[in-house]
């Protein structure tokens, strides 16, 4: 089994950090890499607490597109770590054959009047990834986050790292 910092390092290298740190430019490479767009879509906390990865986070995949969906009320790093945790499951290839397709809840399609629950392929939150699957993304977005906001000498030498091996 692959280690999860050798996993990490070629997130980082098939998806370079920005840095400085930016969210946007940093989704716009993920997709760009995968080939699929990727929209951000808050709801209510309430409406993930039973099904979202930790409460607050799902992946909402379409044919041609992926839609994050959030917790409104998450503000700036948490946010993004938010995000980061669903583009964990993404880049790991989490949402590939063998995982079970949810369909949308009523509650949830309501709040997301624009994606048409025709168009949705999988709705995949914590009980579709399991544990196991739950952690990586957890960690990637740990050290994503750590990663994309040391300052900038360590910053430099980290990539090196993952150029090198
Ligand atoms: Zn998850």
């Amino acid at each position: 089994m692959t280690s999860m910092e050798a996993r990490f390092r070629d997130a980082a290298r098939n998806v370079p950090l920005p840095s400085p740190w930016n969210l946007s430019a940093y989704l716009a490479s993920v997709a760009a890499h995968r080939g699929r767009s990727i929209s951000l879509q808050t709801v209510p906390a309430g409406t993930l607490a039973d099904i979202g990865c930790r409460g607050a986070g799902l992946w909402v995949a379409r044919g041609h597109d992926d839609i994050i969906v959030y917790d409104a009320s998450a503000t700036d790093r948490n946010a993004d770590h938010i995000i980061l945790h669903e583009i964990g499951h993404m880049l790991f290839g989490h949402g590939k054959n063998g995982t079970a397709a949810t369909p949308i809840a009523p509650t949830l399609a309501a709040l997301l009047p624009s994606i048409s629950p025709a168009a949705i392929k999988h709705v995949l939150g914590r009980n579709d990834f399991g544990t196991d699957r739950e952690r990586d993304a957890e960690v990637f977005a740990d050290m994503t986050l750590v990663y994309a906001t040391l300052p900038r000498r360590k910053n430099r030498s980290f990539r090196l790292f993952g150029r090198g091996r």
